[in-house]
């Protein structure tokens, strides 16, 4: 579960963040790194003061590049 940063009420997670206009999502990428994205960007949506935060749902991807970048 989700609280807003702001007043802590519990959000709506889970939503999905499009490009306006279309049916595309926003992706992630490192350059170099991954040919694919980092993850699917999710979003979460407080029904009080409408604070939204952007996500990524799932983050062992971004866990290995940590550990990546360590064994420089
Ligand atoms: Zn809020």
């Amino acid at each position: 579960m989700r609280k807003c940063l702001r007043c802590d009420t519990e959000m709506v997670e889970d939503l999905d963040v499009k490009v306006e206009g279309g049916a595309y999502g926003i992706k992630i990428t490192q350059q170099g790194i991954f040919k694919d994205n980092l993850g699917k960007f999710k979003c979460a949506v407080c029904p009080e003061c409408g604070y939204t935060e952007i996500y990524i749902q799932d983050i062992s991807k971004v866990r290995k590049l940590i550990l990546k970048n360590k064994d420089k």
